[in-house]
């Protein structure tokens, strides 16, 4: 690995580093520049989606305990791009002083889905069921009490749904977990939950600063398909009021009860009361970073979430985060077929001039999420909201190359 040389800009402004050079680590550059604050990445590749407008990308290894310590020596803090660096390697550069944000005890619950099953059960934060089996007589016990079929996870690894399934039987668990590889068995522990009924999948996120300042922005509805998010209403539609309010306090409640520094991402289901049919919130994951379904707040908010996690790693007063407009509309873009994205995106700049396109940088392969775009709109009834929905699904589906006017 090389040793970059930090730029630190005249006045003594910080450097942040950032483990990983994926596209979060890129949308910080934009917000860094205006703060003023330099990057640094620790990158995969040269070819990182970071590490082609961040100057200071060495690669490096984030398993790699020399990798790190050489360049943090670089860094005044260090925060992450993804939850992947191993525990043992974040206690060790907490313990040589590093000012990791957020540290390893609060990471371990974005890390490990039992781990943080259990904290929040704690706290009295609303969950689905949920056990950890380590044999097939668990279970069996637990599908006797919620019923089959069952959601399985893997409690570490997992990302846009590959580490959870859902089984109807013990076979069938025990088939999956030989397919993944990790744990591999049911020996190695598992986490079951009760299959939720949800009516929709929410976000709440937040930041909080080490000196225990927060911020919440509204709580957004993210769509998905196939395990993968596509789009991201904010704020949610037609959100029952209390369930906004006790889904965003919850969600400050666990960053301040798990000491989370930097951007907090809660992943909800919306459900109906059993008996009441009154709405409600679960928890269904944790993620302690700039997320997807924060994307929206580049335009759609006063603070973005990458500018809000560069300010709360560093400890400075945190921005407003409210919305800007009525209505904010997120649409992931895949890659499709399509590698030659330019004419389509200059297409799209003249079709539709309000929209906004965001490329990450990254090679095109079917599935792999390249970029978003944004529209937003003042208007107050559904149907403006049905209209910037159609517009960003049309520039997602265009650039992905599944329609082709
Ligand atoms: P990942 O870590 O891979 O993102 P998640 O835990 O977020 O995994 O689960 C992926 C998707 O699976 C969720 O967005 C949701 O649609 C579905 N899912 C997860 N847990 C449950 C559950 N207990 N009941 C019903 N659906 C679930």
């Amino acid at each position: 690995m090389t040793t970059p040389t930090p730029l630190r800009a005249e006045g003594g402004f910080p450097v942040v580093g950032i483990v990983g050079g994926g596209q979060l680590a890129r949308m910080c550059q934009p917000p860094a520049v205006a703060l003023s604050v330099t990057l640094s990445v620790l990158a995969e590749s040269e070819t990182a989606s970071a590490a082609l407008v961040v100057p200071h990308s060495p690669v490096g290894e984030h398993t790699d305990l020399e990798a790190l310590r050489e360049w943090a020596r670089h860094c005044d803090v260090v925060t992450f791009d993804h939850e992947h660096v191993p525990q043992e390697v974040l206690t060790a550069l907490a313990a040589d002083g590093v000012n990791l944000h957020p540290g390893p005890e609060a990471l371990v619950f974005a890390q490990d889905k039992l781990a943080m099953r259990r904290r929040l059960t704690e706290l009295g934060i609303p969950c689905p069921r949920w056990a950890r089996a380590r044999d097939a007589a668990d279970v069996e016990a637990f599908a006797a009490e919620v019923g089959w079929p069952v959601v399985a996870k893997t409690p570490r690894g997992g990302y846009d749904g590959k580490g959870v399934r859902v089984c109807r039987s013990v076979a069938e668990l025990d088939d999956w977990l030989a397919a993944v590889g990790e744990p591999g068995s049911l020996e190695d522990g598992v986490l079951l939950e009760e299959a939720v009924d949800f009516t929709r999948e929410l976000a709440a996120l937040v930041a909080r600063s080490p000196s225990g300042q927060a911020a919440a922005w509204p709580i957004v509805h993210t769509v998905q398909s196939g395990g993968i998010n596509t789009e991201v209403l904010a704020p949610a539609p037609g959100l029952d009021e209390q369930v906004a309010v006790a889904a965003a306090e919850g969600a400050l409640r666990i960053a301040g009860a798990l000491g989370v520094t930097g951007v907090l991402a809660v992943e909800l289901f919306e459900v109906r009361d059993g008996e009441t049919g009154a709405p409600a919130y679960l928890v269904n994951e944790l993620a302690m970073r700039p997320h997807n379904s924060g994307h929206w707040t580049i335009e759609g908010s006063v603070t973005s979430q990458f500018e809000q996690h560069l300010r709360a790693v560093l400890d400075l007063p945190l921005g407003d985060p409210s919305a800007r407009d009525r209505w904010t509309v997120m649409a992931n873009v895949l890659g499709g077929d399509d590698e030659d994205l330019y004419p389509t995106y200059r297409h799209l700049m003249a079709r539709d001039p309000g929209l906004k396109i965001h490329l990450y940088g990254k090679g095109v392969r079917p599935g792999r999420k390249l970029g978003h775009v944004t529209v937003f709109g003042a208007g107050e009834d559904e149907a403006s909201l049905e209209d910037l929905r159609e517009r960003a699904r049309h520039a997602a589906d265009y650039l992905q190359g599944v329609v082709r006017e």
